[in-house]
């Protein structure tokens, strides 16, 4: 049975009454349908509509055929008048992402000649696929010309034109329809086949941010937030760097080269640590203590790093060498290794004997042990 579909006449209907004529129990939901609805289904590139049927959830609508099936989830009675409401919201932020869409769309074909042929509506941003490439300095003028396009408040107009006059309109459409073909023409902006409910005028888009662009098949995809979605993506970046403008003591347009000067005073304080780490690491290799065929330094405040620069030095020196750092309130970590003996069994005995965790390779060992200093040279003392 047709569905009478109220969002071709009124895109502005959010509650109204409407008669079950159909409930179909399906594997997760009940596919209801209605006489007339506002529910519009996902096409053009718009997702479905949600809301509510009575009490019963819509969350999702589907065009089959000439009718609308609203997947809800719960039965209702066929033959029964129910209110319906539309999540008003999520449909109106929708019509003006769409609307700035179709500005953006129009005036890059217009401007540069390239079609869109991609568009997807997400959460809060539309991205657009577009059949050639574009720059930031040419994007940043589409994006001028379609603001200008909100302000001047144009009309539009959502129409089903005869197919005999069809043939002499020139529009924009990625599909072959030669039937039943709906166009949305914003003066002076765009004319284009769609199915999807529209705003009646521009100036309700607010405003048409283009966010984001990167190449894709060809050409470019635009990232883009319009209307609220806009408003609410430049509060949550305006708050971003406001916070950090306060941080770094500059002023919120120049944010950016005060993070460039803080990242080259890093990577300075960076080498200049380095530096000192491996100055330190040097003046404490005359602290190895070398024993027989072994060697080992107790330190702390040691990384890695200078632990390894201490193994390094003292495996050419010695046949096995231990190098800890730590102290006895925390334990230490270790760094173990020989040119001649399987450090791997080192590793065991280590572990087993110092009460700790670790491994590696055969030539070196690295870990950290729960153990006194006193353990520490007892356990030397035995190797
Ligand atoms: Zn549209």
């Amino acid at each position: 049975m047709l569905t009478e579909k109220l969002f071709y006449t009124d895109s502005y209907i959010s509650n109204f009454k409407a008669t079950v004529t159909g409930c179909v129990k399906a594997s997760d939901c009940y596919h209801i349908t209605l006489d007339k609805t506002a529910f519009f289904f996902e096409g053009g590139g718009q997702k479905a509509d949600t809301g509510l049927i009575g009490d019963a959830v819509v969350k999702d609508v589907r065009e089959v055929g000439e009718e609308l099936i609203h997947l809800c989830d719960r039965e209702l009675e066929v033959g029964k008048e129910y209110s319906c409401s539309l999540d008003w919201n999520t449909r109106f932020r929708r019509m003006q992402q769409h609307g700035g869409e179709h500005i953006v769309s129009g005036i890059v074909h217009s401007v540069y000649g390239y079609n869109n042929v991609g568009f997807h509506m997400e959460d809060d941003y539309v991205t657009v696929d577009f059949s050639g490439e574009l720059t930031r300095e040419q994007l940043d003028k589409v994006e001028e010309k379609a603001n200008e396009a909100v302000c001047k408040n144009y009309a539009i107009k959502c129409y089903f034109p005869e197919s005999s006059a069809l043939e002499n309109i020139d529009y924009r459409s990625k599909l072959d329809l030669t039937e039943g073909v709906r166009l949305v023409e914003i003066e002076n902006t765009d004319l284009c086949a769609c199915c999807a409910p529209h705003l009646k005028n521009t100036g309700e888009i607010g405003v048409i941010k283009i966010l984001d662009f990167m190449r894709h098949r060809g050409g470019i995809r635009l990232v883009m937030k319009s209307g609220l979605d806009a408003v609410d993506d430049y509060r949550a970046k305006y708050k971003s760097v406001y916070e950090i403008s306060n941080l770094l003591s500059a002023k919120q347009t120049e944010v950016s080269a005060a993070v460039e000067r803080l990242q080259s005073e890093n990577e300075k304080i960076y080498r200049e640590f380095t530096d000192f780490k491996k100055s330190v690491a040097q003046s404490t290799k005359k602290s190895i203590v070398f024993k027989d065929r072994v060697s080992y330094c107790i330190v702390s405040g040691f990384d890695t790093d200078m632990m390894r620069e201490l193994a390094n030095f003292a495996m050419e020196r010695s046949e096995l060498c231990f190098i800890f750092s730590g102290d006895d309130s925390v334990g230490y970590s270790y760094i173990a290794g020989s040119n001649s003996a399987d450090m791997r069994s080192v590793a065991k005995e280590i572990n087993t004997m110092l009460n700790g965790r670790g491994g590696g390779r055969d030539t070196m060992i690295q870990g950290k042990i729960s153990a006194t200093e006193e353990e520490i040279l007892d356990f030397i003392d035995k190797m």
